[in-house]
């Protein structure tokens, strides 16, 4: 008997992507790859780190760090983030405040605690890959979030009715999206909450590039802006989440939830079921990082990353053909490409790397997965020169199929 046979129905929408195999390709050492998402490891911030370990390690604090902790989180840490929301516009107690692993986790919670089978989720048109692994595991319906386009609620209320279900929430990524390098104006933020607010649901705010801003100035997060509106973190519909993936260290898997208490409360029970709590060790070395370094770093990686998009902005300037047009972000870690409609970015993607290039084809994120002429560029791991020379023979690749 084969037990795979024997899978929940739900796992059948779980697929391994389709580009994995290309990717794995990357480890040859020649390739420049633009095809990750993660923080150049160079500018982990790694003493900070040994002396955080050493304290937690050390005789006062061990029997603490090793142990068993409370679900809802590190309180030192918890402390640490109500400041870095206050500062932010939302005013928070430590009982609206999670501590996951990673905002991963978040997304996933999210989904067990919202999603019914044939619920509706609205998301953006492409998306955070990983929130649609996320959500899929909970068998939901995937409708556009179109902020600021005319799409009456009630119209968007009735397809997700005779789909089976209702539209729980909004999940978007308001600054410095994964995949598209956008971000989201005051007023798209508003009109976001606005179409909530009429639909009566939720508002998932994922803020895991917050912190990396290069350019221009900060928007208000949509929990500040509801803050605004409503006074009080309980009456509010948007749950937040922070990670310090970005900005710290992705290995210590360490995010947060900031929501009304009644939706934390729910979220506890589903943290005490499912991994009973965040690591303890790792949570205290955050803490202790976060309150001795987290600014002063997050100014570094600022200077860095800002550097490298503007190199990567301006090669594509250079290099690229005619008709291909990209975003220009203000921060995060990606620059979205548009190549012309009959191109294909998986088929590219081949002919990229037997020219030693790499990237992600844009297909993969978006639900529908239909949309094919589009890649996603990361500029976090590769420096000024690498990029000039990527992004010359990824031109030189483009141009090649526009020619044929
Ligand atoms: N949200 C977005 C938009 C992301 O890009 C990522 C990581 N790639 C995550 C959430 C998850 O990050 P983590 O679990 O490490 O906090």
């Amino acid at each position: 008997m084969q037990t795979t046979d024997l899978f929940a129905k739900r796992t059948d929408a779980m697929k391994a992507s389709e580009i994995r195999e290309l990717l794995k390709l990357l480890d040859q050492p020649d390739i420049i790859s633009f095809a990750g998402g993660i923080p150049d490891p160079d500018y982990f911030p790694r003493e900070a780190f040994t002396q955080a370990m050493q304290i937690a390690l050390g005789q006062d604090m061990a029997a603490t760090s090793l142990q068993y902790a409370a679900s809802e989180g590190y309180a030192p840490l918890r402390a640490w983030i109500a400041g870095y929301m206050k500062e932010r516009g939302v005013d928070c107690d430590l009982d609206n405040i999670l501590i996951t692993a990673g905002s991963q986790q978040a997304l996933d919670y999210i989904g067990k605690l919202y999603l019914d089978k044939n619920d509706t989720a609205l998301i953006e048109w492409p998306t955070y890959l990983g929130a649609l692994g996320a959500f899929k595991a909970y068998e939901p319906i995937f409708d556009r979030l179109n902020a600021g386009e005319n799409r009456m609620p009630n119209e968007i209320a009735q397809t997700a009715a005779l789909a089976g279900g209702r539209v729980k929430f909004s999940y978007l990524s308001p600054d410095f999206a994964n995949p598209t390098g956008k971000t989201m104006s005051q007023a798209e933020r508003l009109s976001v909450l606005a179409q909530a607010e009429a639909l009566d649901i939720a508002v998932i705010e994922d803020a895991a590039y917050q912190s990396l801003r290069y350019a221009g100035d900060d928007v208000p997060s949509i929990l500040a802006l509801e803050m605004e509106q409503k006074g009080d973190i309980d009456a509010c519909r948007t749950i937040f989440c922070g990670s310090f993936s970005k900005t710290l260290a992705p290995g210590l898997r360490v995010g947060w939830v900031v929501a009304a208490k009644p939706v934390i409360s729910q979220m506890v029970l589903l943290k005490q079921a499912g991994d009973l709590q965040t690591a303890t060790i790792n949570q205290i070395a955050v803490n202790h990082v976060a309150r001795s370094v987290f600014d002063e770093h997050v100014t570094t990686l600022r200077a860095v990353y800002g550097a490298r998009l503007q190199a990567m902005l301006r090669a594509l300037k250079d290099y690229m053909p005619e008709g291909v047009t990209w975003t220009e972000p203000q921060g995060g870690m990606f620059v979205w490409v548009t190549l012309p409609k009959h191109l294909d970015g998986k088929l590219l993607l081949e002919q990229a790397l037997a020219q030693k290039v790499a990237f992600v084809p844009g297909a993969a994120f978006y639900a529908d997965g239909d949309t094919r002429n589009t890649m996603r560029l990361n500029f976090t791991m590769t420096d000024d020169q690498a990029i000039q020379t990527g992004i010359a023979r990824l031109a030189n690749v483009i141009q090649t199929a526009l020619s044929s």
